[in-house]
């Protein structure tokens, strides 16, 4: 890592090297936290902060964490990121792999849009996709037992395959998937009709409640929502919250820890009936954590690496799901979205 990163992405590479290093999880934290929130408060108000020297006044910005900030703003690598990277340097992946594997990603199989709780049109998002070079894009809005996220009933659905069919003539040869993340239910079934669910191309189901179960309940619920046909892709497989989140209507949700589940029996069956394991890019999730995903790749389980973006920028996070499959050794050639439209419909998604 030559070149300087600016801020919030310097306190990310700070807290990925801390992870890496088996470091303990609050001081991974306190960066992820710090660049959660330096994106909140935007540009303007950080040179402020910096001129005014008032940086730490921000509840989650610390002197160790506000000085990498300074040094990263000025063009330079954080005192803090150096040291990092001389100490660990044989865990420092090549940031040349990590740009290799991003290059070779053709598309996104996770995001939303306004049609549920995302901030953009499903144009914006896929005119989004186009500058980035893919080739795809899975629109994968939430279910409707997600009503805080505005979940999609059937009948919304049907309409928004409409549109997506519209767009699709437009925009050829980009091609727009249709898809869904679906809400995984206490049972382990999903949350959408058969019917409908058999139409969409892309499946990404999801555990979004009940997440402090215990182990034996959440294993039940995960094996059966990944043996279930449709299901294409497992997203966000611990549900952890690396930091807080702002919501819609000034909601605010705390970090939360990772589900238990027997990952071994779980991402086993992922590789028995065909389920990717999503690398969730999103840096308050980064799921699975790495020890995890390090498990799914020893067992053979393919991967999608996914952004989960609720906005057109938020598309180009694949690049942090990358650097975390290169450091767990994930093969290329297991991941989905690296396969051509073609080659993914017919060797996954049918
Ligand atoms: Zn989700
Ligand atoms: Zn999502």
């Amino acid at each position: 890592m030559t070149a300087p990163l600016p801020p919030a992405a310097a306190l990310r590479r700070i807290a990925f090297l801390l992870e890496r290093a088996r470091e303990p999880t609050h001081r991974v934290a306190a960066f992820r936290t710090a660049a959660a929130v330096v994106d909140t408060i935007g540009p303007d108000e950080l040179d402020r902060r910096i001129r005014t020297r008032t940086l730490t006044d921000l509840r989650g910005i610390g002197p160790k964490t506000g000085a990498a900030i300074v040094q990263a703003h000025a063009g330079e690598v954080p005192e803090y990121l150096a040291r990092l990277q001389d100490a660990y340097a044989e865990l420092v992946p090549l940031a040349d792999d990590v740009a290799e594997f991003r290059a070779a990603l053709r598309g996104d199989l996770h995001m939303h849009s306004d049609w549920s709780d995302g901030g953009s049109s499903i144009r914006e998002m896929a005119e989004a996709a186009v500058a980035l070079g893919h080739e795809y894009m899975a629109l994968t809005d939430h279910s409707p037992r997600l009503t805080v996220a505005n979940g999609l009933t059937a009948e919304r659905l049907e309409r928004q395959l409409d549109v997506v069919a519209g767009l699709n003539e437009e925009l050829a040869p980009f091609r727009i998937l249709t898809g869904i993340e679906c809400d995984i239910h206490l049972d382990g079934s999903l949350d959408q009709t058969d019917e409908l669910l058999g139409r969409l191309d892309v499946v990404v189901a999801s555990v979004h409640s009940d997440l402090r179960a215990d182990s034996a309940a959440m294993t039940e619920r995960m094996l059966t929502a990944v043996a279930d046909p449709h299901t294409d892709v497992l997203g966000h497989c611990t549900g952890r919250l690396l930091v807080p989140r702002e919501q819609r209507e000034g909601r605010r949700q705390r970090p939360r820890p990772e589900s238990t589940f027997d990952a071994e029996a779980v991402f086993g069956a992922c590789v028995e009936h065909g389920t990717a394991v999503e690398i969730n890019s999103r840096p308050e999730r980064l799921d699975p954590p790495l020890r995890l995903l390090a498990l799914a790749v020893e067992l053979g389980c393919h991967v999608a690496i996914d952004t989960d973006a609720h906005a057109p920028g938020q598309l180009d996070w694949q690049g942090d799901g990358c650097e975390r499959a290169v450091e767990c050794g994930v093969p290329l050639e297991r991941v989905v979205n690296s396969w051509s439209a073609e080659e993914l419909l017919d060797r996954w998604l049918r």
